[in-house]
């Protein structure tokens, strides 16, 4: 099929509920990705933060084909060894205790609300709880994960969403502190505020929430479906602000392509939530998924892959600093580890037109938020890499 055969027949077919480039991907390998036509591009998406290890890890393709090969799925009524191992090593490497896998991130926050929520329950028994969330955050389309998005606009052609949740300001504690009642069972949010717009949590507004959840026994969940897994520097971005979530959601960078999320939770949580009967999926925790899971924990640990992260991550921020210092149309610069965001002046230049020069000129980028220009590059990229996208990128600029 030509690519214009491909993308017709596409369109032909598909729900229209994205407006995708005009672009065929074919295959790709280390971190680039090569086009029906054969043109390369250089990726600072990763597939939204989902190719950790880049594109043609053998050792992960093997151990996934080796999973196809035996068996791809039996159901959550037996266990296999890769669940198993998933799940041991899923839970060290978050040092949470106990995980519940899923298909999706979306489907992880909805675990994750239904812990919560059973959790109150069984304190009080009341069927009136209450979850804060925060305003521009992004949790998912299904009903609960869109209930707890701070995006009106996602929201409001759905509604009614699930009932009781109340939005606070990302980073503004007395916003928080003024909702929280006694029928408050959760707060919900993003470490780095990811699709509305690569936002940090700062360590004392989070520090102070973890002490306003402890205070009022309200469970903190914490997002970290696109900012966990190494790309904020540590496995995962709560660990450098000193404190622990009840309830941690991880997906995208977890499978490296396989699609799984899990949701997981301290014992505490555990403990007095959700029992059988409670809660369940069908392909949730297969063998092939928690084949894919756990050689990508393996090979994080082996290869070093934060250590990585680490060493190529402040270049990157210097480098696009440097931008900010040169050109009129940048404002700011943001992130955390290989999550960065460039801020547009949207008067002057708008990052949408960016990414499509970008793309044109062989390199993938995508937005976040309204003026942000995102970075999202598999965690195994050189300062080389770096070097090559920011020309890429200037060339954009300009053209
Ligand atoms: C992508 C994302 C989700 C939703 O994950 P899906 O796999 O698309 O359902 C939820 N939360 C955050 C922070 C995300 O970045």
């Amino acid at each position: 099929m030509s690519t214009a055969d491909t993308i017709k027949t596409a369109e032909e077919h598909l729900l229209h509920t994205y407006n995708r480039y005009p672009i065929v991907f074919d295959h790709g390998s280390g971190v680039r990705l090569y086009d029906d036509t054969g043109k390369e591009y250089l990726d600072f998406c990763a597939g939204i933060a989902v190719y950790a290890l880049g594109y043609g890890n053998s050792r992960y393709e093997d151990a996934v084909k080796r999973q196809i090969e035996k068996i791809s799925h039996i159901s959550n009524y037996y266990y296999s060894r890769p669940l198993a191992e998933a799940a041991s090593l899923l839970t060290a490497a978050s040092k949470m205790d106990r995980v519940f896998f899923t298909n999706s991130g979306a489907e992880a926050v909805e675990g994750a609300l239904k812990a919560a929520r059973k959790y109150a329950y069984n304190k009080d028994g009341r069927c009136d709880h209450e979850i804060i969330a925060m305003e521009h955050s992004f949790h998912g389309r299904t009903f609960g994960a869109l209930s707890v998005t701070g995006n009106a606009h996602y929201r409001e052609p759905f509604e009614p969403m699930i009932g009781n949740i109340r939005f606070a300001t990302f980073n503004d504690f007395d916003s928080v502190a003024a909702l929280v009642n006694d029928r408050t069972c959760a707060v919900i949010l993003e470490t780095v505020q990811g699709e509305g717009g690569i936002y940090p949590a700062d360590p004392d507004f989070l520090k102070k929430i973890r002490k306003l959840c402890d205070e009022n026994d309200i469970l903190l969940i914490l997002d970290e479906i696109q900012c966990g897994m190494g790309r904020s520097g540590s496995m995962f971005a709560y660990m450098q602000y000193g404190i622990e979530p009840d309830i941690l959601t991880v997906a995208k960078a977890v499978g490296c392509g396989v699609p799984v999320g899990a949701f997981l939770m301290n014992e505490k949580t555990a403990a007095s939530s959700l029992v059988p009967g409670d809660h369940g999926t069908t392909y949730g925790g297969n063998p092939l998924a928690c084949a894919a899971v756990a050689e990508v924990l393996k090979i994080f640990e082996e290869d070093k892959i934060i250590d990585n992260v680490n060493n190529v991550a402040p270049y990157l921020e210097a480098k696009l600093k440097e931008l900010v210092a040169e050109y009129d149309f940048l404002i700011g610069e943001r992130g955390l580890g290989l999550m960065r965001g460039l801020v547009f002046d949207t008067e002057k230049k708008k990052p949408g037109d960016v990414v499509k020069s970008a793309l044109r000129n062989g390199l993938v980028l995508i937005t976040a938020g309204a003026d942000v220009v995102r970075f999202l590059p598999p965690l195994v990229i050189t300062k080389a890499d770096v070097d090559e996208m920011i020309e890429k990128l200037t060339r954009s600029f300009t053209e």
